[in-house]
């Protein structure tokens, strides 16, 4: 951290300064200027506040060199990191991931139907929502337990991973025991207390970027998840609010390799919740996978007029088939294989 200093400040504001870095415990170094001094702080691993040091008499501005997270970077480690899953699947080396499925969980026969038709177009996994975060507490907010229930049985019927949703902390444990990755989804990306249950639920977390939240405090959110003891977080690109209200959010594709470059962990994008749109999904989910994506979360229903949530994002089966048809193309041509 560097500490800048008006160039009116006296010698006891850069006293003051160095004081406080000493008190910290760390050592400081000055940086005489032509107008100005500064103050590198020596040995800070990332715990310094900056806040301590913007308040301070004659401070102009405090300059982050360390990074605030540690364990997802790249310099915690170098290689990418691979989650396994059940069935010899994994995310984040060369296969790709597609999950596929309806928003939510709406009946056995929607689950099941559903389930079939992403199965039989070669998705590796199925996504469907038992309890579901909704902007309207008047709108369907999922079938809750017995949605879970029914996961399980198109789990042990049709052999396909299964990604739900956990809201809260008291029905992360629920979800864990059904679900082979558990997702946390944009609203809570920054509830804290569901992370830190997250790192504990051992099962692999998808971890979606929160609406107005940067490519950092996305990483800092997965950071909470390993400094629980849980390494499998896999984080999700789902698109930010943006200014245009052609499109529900704006799906930002350089998260993807921006991602890549500063954390050795898998990244997924969701261009249904991205775009809002079916007619711009597929389009967007070959964008995503020719970015660099390890995988994708897609919507697909079996009547998307009818679905009680997210019906305009959703994808006719044909259409996801067909897409799936044009993913495998590009992965072959960046050297990588939907599973
Ligand atoms: C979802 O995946 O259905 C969902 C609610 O997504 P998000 O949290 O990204 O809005
Ligand atoms: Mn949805």
């Amino acid at each position: 951290m560097l500490i800048i200093l008006r160039p009116d400040a006296s010698s006891s504001d850069r006293d003051r300064v160095v004081a406080l870095i000493e008190r910290l415990g760390f050592t400081a170094q000055i940086i005489e200027g032509v107008q100005r001094d500064a103050v590198a702080i020596v040995g800070n691993d990332g715990r310094v506040d900056a806040a301590r040091f913007t308040a301070l008499p004659g401070v102009d501005d405090v300059i982050q060199i360390t990074r605030p997270y540690r364990m997802v970077s790249r310099e915690w480690r170098a290689e990418p990191t691979v989650v396994s899953l059940p069935g010899g699947r994994t995310i984040g080396g060369p296969e790709l991931l597609i999950v596929a499925g309806p928003c939510s969980v709406e009946s056995e026969a929607q689950l099941f139907g559903t389930a079939r038709a992403v199965l039989a177009a070669g998705a590796g996994a199925l996504r469907a929502g038992a309890f579901k975060p909704r902007t309207s507490p008047y709108a369907f907010q999922g079938l809750g337990d017995e949605g879970l229930e029914l996961l399980a049985a198109v789990r042990r019927d049709t052999g396909l991973l299964i990604v739900t949703e956990a809201m809260d902390e008291e029905g992360l444990e629920r979800v864990a025991e059904v679900a082979d990755i558990v997702q946390i989804g944009a609203r809570n990306m920054q509830n804290y207390a569901l992370l830190k249950r997250a790192g504990r639920a051992g099962k692999p977390v998808l971890l979606k970027r929160g609406m107005s939240a940067s490519v950092a405090d996305l990483l800092l959110s997965a950071e909470y998840v390993l400094s629980e003891g849980n390494p499998d977080v896999i984080l999700c690109e789902r698109g930010i609010r943006g200014a245009d209200p052609g499109t529900r959010n704006l799906l930002d594709l350089s998260a993807i390799p921006s991602v890549k470059s500063l954390s050795h962990l898998p990244i997924m994008a969701d261009p249904s919740h991205g775009t809002g749109k079916r007619a711009l999904v597929p389009a967007m989910a070959r964008a995503a996978i020719a970015a660099g994506a390890d995988g994708l979360l897609i919507e697909v229903h079996l009547n998307p007029a009818e679905a009680l949530s997210d019906g305009a994002q959703s994808l006719y089966p044909e259409q996801f088939a067909l897409l799936m048809g044009e993913l495998r193309g590009i992965a072959g041509v960046i050297g990588r294989r939907v599973s």
